[in-house]
C-alpha cells in the first residue's frame, strides 16, 4: 500500500495554496506512497503504472482545504448539539485537515492537571488511531488551568501533544500567566492560540487585544470573534502587532472578519490569514464553513478568489507548518476537484466564487486515496471527475 501510485489527469485548473502563485501551470498530478512526486504538463510526467487514476475532466484541483479551529471531542460525534457524521459531512465540503482547539465539549471535561493532561493525551491518540471518514484530525489540545508547571508541558510534549486549545477557556484569564505558560509550551515544542473577544458560551470570558499580545499564542485564534467580536481599534492594533496569524472563523462576526481581511491587506499581512470555522458550536457544524469563509472574503472583501482559497489551505500549512496544504514535491496528496456549481454566474469557477458563490465539489483525495466523489452538501458541480482506474471504497 504504501508505494501505491495516483495519477489526476486532465485538470483544467491546479490552485497551489501559494499566495504569490497561486495558479499552476499544470494539468496533471502524480502521487506515490501518499505524497506528490510530480505536476505539471502530462507529457513531461511519469504517469505510467498508476493504481488509482482520475480523469479530472477538466475541473479545478486544489490543495485540500484545512480548518484550522474546530472543537472535536470523539470520533465522528459531537455532543455539543448531540450530532453524528460532522467530520464526514465537512469532508464533503473540501476539507482533508482538520485542527483542535480543545476538546472542550466533552461533557464533565477534567480540569484538574492530572486530569486536562490525560485528556489531552488520549484525544490525541484516538483520532491519531482512528480517521472519520479518512479526515486528519490533529486534535489532544489541552486548555491551560492554574497550577500547571513546566514539568507539565514537558510531560504533554513527550507523550506526542502537538497543540494547546484556546487560552481563556480555562481558568488563566490573566496575560501573565497565559504568557509563561505558552512559552512552557513553545519551548517543547507546542503550539498555542487564543480564544479572542467576547465570552462564547456561559463559563467563558472576555480576551481582550492586551490579554492576545501579552500571551503572545503562535494563532490569534478567531480574531473577528467566536461570535463577539472585539472592537474595532482592538482588532486593528492585533493586525498591526501580531506576527502570529490572524484566524477568520465562520462561527464570528462577519463585519469584523472583513476588517481584519482590510487591516491585513493594507499592512502587506495577507499571508498571515487563515481560516477555521469553530464548530462544532452554539451555532452548530459548519460543514460548508471553509467554503463560504473563501467565498464571503472573495466577495465581500474583493480578494481574487485564487488568493481567498489560499487562506483556507497553504496559508495555513506554513502558519502551522503542516506537510499538507501546499502542491509542491513532497507534500501529502491531499486535494480538493471542484468545479463551478451548476447554474452559478460567472464565466470560470473563480469568477463564480468572486461573486459570493460555492463551487461544487467532486472528489477529495487524502494521502493519495480518494475519500469522497460527488459531494452531498454543496451545489452539484457542471462536471465530476471520473475514477478510470482503482477502486473507491469510502
Ligand atoms: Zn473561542
Amino acid at each position: 500500500m504504501a508505494d501505491r501510485k495516483m495519477v489526476v489527469r486532465n485538470i483544467g485548473l491546479m490552485l497551489s495554496g501559494k499566495m504569490e502563485a497561486p495558479i499552476l501551470d499544470a494539468d496533471c498530478i502524480v502521487a506515490q506512497g501518499g505524497k506528490i512526486t510530480g505536476f505539471g504538463v502530462e507529457k513531461d510526467l511519469d504517469c505510467e503504472g498508476a493504481d488509482t487514476l482520475v480523469d479530472a475532466q477538466g475541473v479545478t484541483l486544489a490543495p485540500g482545504l484545512i480548518d484550522s479551529h474546530v472543537h472535536p471531542v470523539v470520533g465522528d460525534y459531537t455532543p455539543r448539539q448531540q450530532q453524528l457524521h460532522w467530520i464526514d459531512s465537512t469532508l464533503h465540503g473540501g476539507v482533508t485537515t482538520l485542527i483542535s482547539a480543545g476538546e472542550v465539549h466533552m461533557p464533565g471535561r477534567p480540569k484538574d492537571v492530572v486530569g486536562l493532561k490525560a485528556m489531552a493525551i488520549a484525544s490525541q491518540r484516538w483520532y491519531e488511531n482512528f480517521r472519520p471518514s479518512g479526515m486528519k484530525v490533529h486534535a489532544g489540545a489541552p486548555v491551560i488551568e492554574h497550577g500547571m508547571v513546566e514539568e507539565d508541558f514537558k510531560e504533554l510534549a513527550d507523550a506526542g501533544v502537538k497543540l494547546l486549545g484556546e487560552v481563556g477557556l480555562g481558568t488563566v484569564k490573566d496575560g501573565k500567566t497565559a504568557q509563561q505558560m505558552v512559552a512552557w509550551a513553545r519551548k517543547y515544542g507546542i503550539q498555542s492560540t487564543i480564544h479572542t473577544g467576547g465570552p462564547s458560551i456561559p463559563g467563558s470570558g472576555l480576551i481582550d487585544a492586551d490579554m492576545v499580545l501579552e500571551t503572545g499564542t503562535d494563532v490569534v485564534g478567531h480574531i473577528n470573534g467566536g461570535h463577539s467580536a472585539l472592537p474595532d481599534d482592538q482588532i486593528v492594533c492585533l493586525c498591526e502587532n501580531c506576527k502570529a496569524a490572524l484566524e477568520i472563523v465562520h462561527n464570528g462576526n462577519e463585519r469584523a472578519a472583513l476588517l481584519t481581511l482590510n487591516t491585513a491587506r493594507e499592512l502587506g499581512k495577507l499571508d498571515q490569514v487563515i481560516l477555521g470555522t469553530d464548530g462544532p458550536a452554539g451555532s452548530g457544524v459548519q460543514p460548508l464553513g471553509i467554503l463560504r469563509m473563501i467565498a464571503m472574503l472573495s466577495s465581500l472583501g474583493n480578494v481574487p478568489a485564487e488568493i481567498a482559497f489560499c487562506f483556507g489551505n497553504g496559508n495555513t500549512s506554513r502558519q502551522r507548518k503542516l506537510d499538507t496544504g501546499l502542491i509542491e514535491v513532497g507534500m501529502c496528496a491531499d486535494f480538493v476537484l471542484m468545479d463551478q456549481a451548476q447554474h452559478a454566474p460567472g464565466k470560470t469557477i473563480l469568477e463564480s466564487v468572486q461573486l459570493g458563490n460555492l463551487p461544487g465539489v467532486g472528489m477529495t483525495v487524502i494521502d493519495g486515496t480518494i475519500r469522497s466523489l460527488r459531494s452531498r452538501n454543496t451545489p452539484p458541480a457542471m462536471r465530476l471527475p471520473e475514477l478510470v482506474e482503482g477502486q473507491f471504497t469510502g
